[in-house]
């Protein structure tokens, strides 16, 4: 399945994964969380700093692990496509993370 280039995928936080994702360190915040520190991508009106007002990303040679391996047209692209749909917007941000 092709991606649609909704950008859906851009409202959701991106953790960043030390010594592999190499992006403009501006771009990039740490937080600390429930007793884990890791760093991430900044957030701007709710969707990640790199997104650009077209809806592409201003970064996509280098853009972080975690977007590259996102599945187009996978579960969680699918849900988000259809929460808009059903909402006729685009969804609020969303929470994913896992430390240890
Ligand atoms: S949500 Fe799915 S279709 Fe939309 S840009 Fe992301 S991967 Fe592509
Ligand atoms: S780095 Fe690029 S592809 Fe990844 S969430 Fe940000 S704008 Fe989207």
């Amino acid at each position: 399945m092709l991606c649609k280039g909704c950008g859906l995928c851009c409202f959701l936080s991106v953790e960043l994964v030390n010594g592999v994702d190499i992006v403009p360190e501006e771009m990039t915040e740490i937080v600390y969380e429930g007793g884990c520190e890791y760093t991430q991508m900044k957030m701007k009106d709710g969707h990640c700093i790199a997104l650009t007002e077209d809806g592409l990303c201003s970064i996509y040679d280098s853009r972080p692990s975690v977007c590259r391996d996102f599945e187009f047209g996978g579960e969680r692209c699918l849900d988000m496509q259809l929460s808009a749909a059903r909402l006729g917007q685009r969804p609020l941000r969303q929470e994913v993370k896992v430390c240890g």
